[in-house]
């Protein structure tokens, strides 16, 4: 029997495929670390799972064990035949030759639940890296049906997604995945465990979509832009950046800073999605310049 990473690279070479480096194909060849991803997202037999860009469908074959049913959504027409010849005939697997950012989820966890009776929908994927923060952006902010998220991704956007606001590795990504999740890394991959083997190492994520957000927000929308804004020129101190982005009047941000209890000097990475909320409602209430 062949190890994984001989199997990943005939399979390749049988159907004269090289890695689409531009579609983010790393395929993982330790067996090891499928299970761990497996074990980790709890997956049992009344879970459907989204696998996003199953490629030759390793993770999918030990999905498919123990789940009950895989939808899998794959963008490269290339890996359709592969996947077709593996999997086609177990019932439990489906398949989307498609964008997943162009995917209709809502419909598609719609009917999985209609039609095939599952109650819990869960999102296990080694992402392509490309595209990590727009496709989680998508996953949070269509407010989908889904229990978890566990995925492989970069290993610094690993840190950056599992931070708490406010600690060293932030991003206004960050306050996304805390407002929607309890976020963890579950486990670091060196990145010896892909063929080819990336530049960079990898860490796979785990996020729990919480029943309600974290905190309460008056307007959803103001405080995402606001985060965002306040993240556009991280060398700036935050008021700056506001005052730049025209949303207020220098003073009267001078003095909602007072009221929270922030130095003028603070940058956006150093505030609490608290402190963030408290930020939105008081900016709301005054007037714009
Ligand atoms: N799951 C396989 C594994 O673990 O070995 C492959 C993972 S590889 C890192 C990422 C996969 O995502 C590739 O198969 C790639 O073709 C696919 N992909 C890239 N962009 C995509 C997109 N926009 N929508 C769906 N799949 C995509």
């Amino acid at each position: 029997m062949k190890n994984l990473e001989e199997q990943t690279k005939q399979i390749l070479k049988e159907s004269h495929l090289y890695a689409n480096k531009k579609l983010g194909q790393n395929f993982l060849i330790n067996e090891q670390i499928v299970e761990n991803i497996i074990e980790h997202a709890k997956v049992n037999d009344s879970d459907c799972i989204i696998e996003i860009g199953p490629g030759i469908g390793t993770l999918t074959e030990a999905l498919l064990k123990k789940a009950g049913r895989v939808v899998c959504i794959e963008i490269d027409s290339n890996m359709i035949p592969i996947l077709e010849k593996k999997f086609l005939r177990n019932p439990k697997f489906e398949l989307i030759n498609k964008d997943i950012l162009k995917v209709d989820l809502k419909e598609l966890i719609d009917n999985q639940k209609e039609m095939h009776g599952f109650t819990t929908i869960k999102v296990v994927a080694n992402l392509p890296y490309y595209i990590t923060t727009p496709i989680l952006m998508k996953l949070l902010e269509e407010k989908l049906q889904i229990e978890s998220i566990t995925v492989m991704v970069q290993k610094e956007v690993a840190q950056r997604l599992a931070a708490i606001p406010g600690d060293e590795h932030t991003g206004a990504i960050t306050h996304t995945i805390y407002y929607y999740t309890e976020p963890s890394i579950i486990m670091h991959v060196p990145k010896e465990n892909f063929v080819p083997i990336p530049k960079v190492d990898s860490a796979v994520l785990q996020l729990k979509i919480l029943k309600k957000p974290r905190i309460e927000v008056e307007d959803e929308k103001f405080f995402f832009e606001l985060i965002k804004t306040a993240f556009s020129q991280k060398r700036k101190t935050l008021l700056n950046v506001l005052n730049n982005a025209n949303l207020i009047r220098k003073e009267n941000l001078i003095e909602i800073l007072k009221e929270l209890n922030l130095s003028e000097k603070i940058r956006g990475e150093k505030i609490t999605i608290e402190q963030f909320a408290m930020l939105a409602k008081l900016l709301k209430n005054h007037t714009v310049k």
